[in-house]
């Protein structure tokens, strides 16, 4: 299964990934393909691929990227051989990307799960940003302004998990919550009957 986490900057979708990996093996993140720049503690190949504007748009006009999005001026894109390393590893694959490229992919894969994290609400995300100390109080507020758009794609996810103060564990719980449900949708059980009748003839 394909799981897609979006949510605006502060809701704590990174650490909410990283305990999900944690605590289930059934699990690997994708790691996108990015044309920005490799900040200060990133690692090539495992933050992102960072490759030039070229390359890049090379691998779209190659069908390399299943989806792609331009952020602040950067590429930033899934790639096809990710979603191909999942498969042979047989594992779940989460994707933690923005809400206009997990809409792309909904489109693709329509059985893809995407779930929106956020903080309680909007002074407690400017406040998680304030104490991050990342941002300058400029871009604070454009990164407010970019949740409120982030939001408005809500109606197209399948789910929502609130990521309240002190409370990751519930949080991630929600997640796998969630995902056995999704597990258990019947769609997602067309071969039952041919294993109900051990593969026979009754069974096809
Ligand atoms: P950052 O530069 O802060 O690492 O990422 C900027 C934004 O790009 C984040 O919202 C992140 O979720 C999004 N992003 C990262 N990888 C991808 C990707 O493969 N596709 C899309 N559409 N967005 C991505």
């Amino acid at each position: 299964m394909v799981f897609i986490i979006s949510g605006p900057a502060g809701s704590g979708k990174g650490t909410v990934v990283s305990e999900i990996l944690g605590r289930s093996e059934n699990y690997i993140c994708a790691v996108s393909a990015t044309s920005r720049p490799i900040l200060k503690g990133e690692v090539d190949g495992v933050n992102y691929h960072y490759i030039t504007r070229e390359a890049f748009e090379d691998k779209i006009k190659n069908g390399g990227v299943v989806e792609y999005t331009e952020y602040c001026g950067n590429y930033y894109g899934t790639l096809v051989s990710e979603f191909e390393r999942a498969d042979k590893l047989g594992k779940h694959l989460i994707l933690e990307i923005e809400v206009d490229g997990a809409t792309q992919i909904k489109k693709k894969y329509p059985s893809a799960v995407l779930i929106m994290v956020t903080p309680p609400d909007a002074s407690e995300q400017s406040r998680r940003l304030f104490t991050r100390g990342r941002d300058t109080e400029e871009s604070i507020a454009k990164r407010l302004r970019r949740a409120a758009e982030e939001l408005d794609y809500l109606p197209k996810y399948d789910y929502l998990i609130i990521n309240e103060n002190g409370n990751l564990n519930e949080a991630v719980d929600d997640f796998f919550a969630l995902a056995r449900a999704e597990e258990l949708r019947a769609a997602c059980n067309i071969e039952f009957k041919n294993k109900y009748f051990g593969n026979t003839e009754k069974g096809e």
